[in-house]
């Protein structure tokens, strides 16, 4: 999958995350309840991680207002059914893009934009387990998170190497 283009039309992006994780619920024999699907839509509003405190905002904006508790319950949700990933270094989230099957998630994130993408190179996933093994390690769940300058914005500084 490209990092996401400064301008692309994200309403596919948006349709094609829920069908993906409707299929995901429908495998899981989970339900993807009103509220669940409307915080996940909230999430695919942007490629840049956003915090539980905005996506509060944003329900009331649509006039869902919601307590706090609500919010984070359908959160818990969609990160226990691998529907979005925790960002723990923007303190928020972003909506996974290929859920179904096991990832703890390999973030890309624009020090410049915010924008995020996923690499999702199961070649490193297994080689951190095999590096955390060999110190009689067992890995339960990963996360990395990798800072940088997306194309985009690579481009805008000139930078072409
Ligand atoms: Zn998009
Ligand atoms: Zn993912
Ligand atoms: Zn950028």
């Amino acid at each position: 999958m490209a990092f996401p283009a400064a301008l692309h039309d994200h309403s596919a992006c948006i349709h094609a995350a829920l069908d993906a994780a409707e299929a995901e619920c429908r495998r899981r024999g989970a339900r993807l309840t009103d509220i669940r699907r409307i915080v996940l839509e909230l999430v695919w509003e942007s490629h840049r991680p956003v915090g539980a405190y905005a996506l509060l905002e944003s329900l009331g904006r649509l006039g869902r207002s919601a307590a706090p508790p609500t919010v984070y319950r359908a959160l818990d949700f969609l990160l226990a059914h691998g529907l979005i990933h925790r960002v723990a270094s923007r303190n928020g989230f972003i909506g996974c893009p290929h859920p179904g099957h096991a990832h703890g998630g390999q973030i890309l994130l624009c020090a410049q934009c915010g924008m995020a993408a996923e690499l999702d190179d199961p070649a490193l996933d297994r080689e951190i387990a095999l590096s955390a093994a060999r110190l009689g390690f067992s890995v339960s769940h990963q996360t990395i998170e990798v800072e940088g300058l997306c194309p985009t914005c690579r481009a805008q500084a000139g930078d072409t190497a």
